[in-house]
């Protein structure tokens, strides 16, 4: 056994696999603290109990216990009950009360989210001390977690989790729980002090919670070394450049992985033709074809099949595809888009889709199921975000033999090698700066070797599958800086 064995670790997080995921967070969120677990770690993820959360697990979850906690300015208490249950050696705690989680969704708005997450980040230092569970580390994730390292170092230094050390990892910038001083002051119940420009504040009237977070945290993170350099930069910074800077020396970039359990393409179910980088050439032919008669496209295994699976929003490059969408398509060219969110962007493919019927499908939904059947069919993945943090889809589309086209932002460069013809190396096609003539450069560079050098094109789609996409590193790395902090 490791060393390691005896480390104590809380994940805190607004989102995690299989419970709830709305994005990358989602899958951190479930597939590091099984990493981890490998590693010799003791995990628990903490996360609210939200009603959307299936059945089928809230079936399986027994109940810990309740108290009272007081939250606001005002000393208001709200409940807070605890259910527990076990997944592949990894507990899950989440954190009950009716008045804050029983929505639809775990986001409904910043109005009602900054008091939801408020309490959450304090209610789990208070479940900790009530199940007198006291982690070495306490790992926060995002904005919705930030108020926990603040809790820690103030009202609950002098209890017993106030001995834990804690991590913040920033996963995206662009999200920070921003609202008036007054309605962070009242909901946080936190000190007058705390309101000023090196903890909370932005200006006069507004408060911010990642930024507070992100001063209290004993250890900041963020999921590539690349996002770790821009987000002190003015361009990427989203505000918080100069807080980063004066932050820099706590700050790390240690890149993400992909749970290869659950993105294996030998063993998944849900593909026509389970493959592996031994017979990916053939089976994929079947994987294509089962794609398109799915999607509605014409079935010819001899068309170059890009897939899109993304959040639609402005970060994820969406306006470069739009301003070119019409010279990616040629004949031998079909479009598979899975992805929901900016009525404008969604607009703008249905649109695509009905002018250039059989070669371009725009599935405007979150469907896990059929993300997987894109990975497996497409020839190549289309990530040409504006600013990506680490970025998933292309980990899972080089796991699965489909060749990324990307921009060189965040983990994306980190992650994907060029393609360098001269060498015969790289794992796809990439580009620099943020303009559609040089993304439509990229993709006609990638159809350049398909359609022309199918051989090297092969390689590169072995290289991709052979790749090391998994979190076994970075997991090891996680343990390295709690290792650190807990001595
Ligand atoms: P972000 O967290 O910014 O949304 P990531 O690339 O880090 O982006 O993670 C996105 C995750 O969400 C991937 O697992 C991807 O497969 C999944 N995903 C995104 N959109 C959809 C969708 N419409 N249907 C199914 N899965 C989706």
């Amino acid at each position: 056994m490791s060393e390691n064995a005896q480390r104590k670790i809380a994940f805190v997080g607004s989102e995690c696999y299989p419970f709830v995921k709305t994005g990358g967070l989602g899958d951190v969120m479930y597939a590091l603290p099984r990493a981890l677990t490998r590693q010799g770690a003791d995990v628990r993820v903490i996360m609210p109990y939200y009603a959307c959360i299936p059945e089928k697990f809230k079936s399986q979850m027994k109940f810990l216990g309740s108290f009272m906690m007081d939250l606001c300015q005002d000393g208001h208490t709200y409940f807070v009950g605890i259910m527990e249950t076990e997944l592949d050696g990894v507990t899950y705690n989440f954190i009950e009360n009716r008045e804050f989680f029983d929505w639809g969704n775990p986001y409904t708005g910043l109005w009602e989210d900054i008091p939801k997450y408020c309490y959450f980040s304090k209610a789990v230092l208070a479940a900790l001390n009530f199940l007198e569970w006291i982690p070495d580390v306490i790992h926060c994730h995002d904005w919705q977690a930030a108020l926990t390292p603040v809790y820690l170092r103030t009202r609950f230094a002098p209890t017993p989790v106030g001995q834990a050390k804690s991590v913040l990892t920033i996963h995206n910038l662009r999200f920070q729980g921003i609202c008036s001083i007054d309605h962070l002051k009242y909901w946080s119940g936190l000190p007058d002090y705390l309101f000023n420009y090196p903890v909370f504040k932005v200006n006069d009237t507004e408060a911010n919670m990642f930024k507070g977070g992100l001063a209290f945290a004993d250890r900041i993170t963020t999921v590539s070394a690349t996002y770790a350099e821009e987000i002190q930069t003015g361009f990427y910074g989203e505000g918080l450049d100069a807080h980063l800077r004066y932050h820099s020396p706590k700050l790390k970039g240690i890149v993400n992985g992909i749970d290869v359990d659950i993105w294996n393409s030998a063993a998944d179910s849900l593909l026509a033709a389970p493959y592996d980088m031994f017979n990916v050439i053939e089976k994929k032919k079947e994987n294509k074809r089962a794609l398109q008669e799915a999607l509605g496209l014409d079935v010819d295994e001899n068309k170059f099949v890009i897939g899109l699976v993304s959040r639609l929003t402005d970060q994820k490059g969406l306006d470069l595809v739009n301003a070119i969408f019409q010279q990616i398509m040629d004949e031998n060219t079909q479009f598979a888009l899975l992805g929901t969110g900016d009525p404008r962007y969604e607009g703008a493919f249905r649109y695509y889709e009905s002018v250039n019927k059989g070669s371009v499908c725009s599935y405007i939904q979150y469907n896990e199921g059929l993300a997987h059947k894109i990975y497996a069919g497409s020839d190549a993945l289309l990530v040409p975000s504006l600013f990506e943090p680490c970025g998933l889809t292309q980990l899972i589309a080089m796991r699965y033999g489909t060749v990324p086209i990307v921009r060189e932002t965040g983990g994306l460069k980190d992650t994907v090698a060029p393609y360098n013809a001269e060498e015969n190396s790289g794992n796809g096609f990439t580009f620099d700066y943020y303009e559609a003539g040089l993304l439509l450069k990229a993709i006609q560079s990638a159809k350049e070797l398909y359609f022309e050098d199918r051989g090297r094109w092969d390689e590169m789609v072995r290289r991709d599958m052979d790749k090391d996409v998994s979190w076994e590193k970075s997991a090891s790395e996680y343990m390295a800086l709690y290792e650190e902090l807990a001595e």
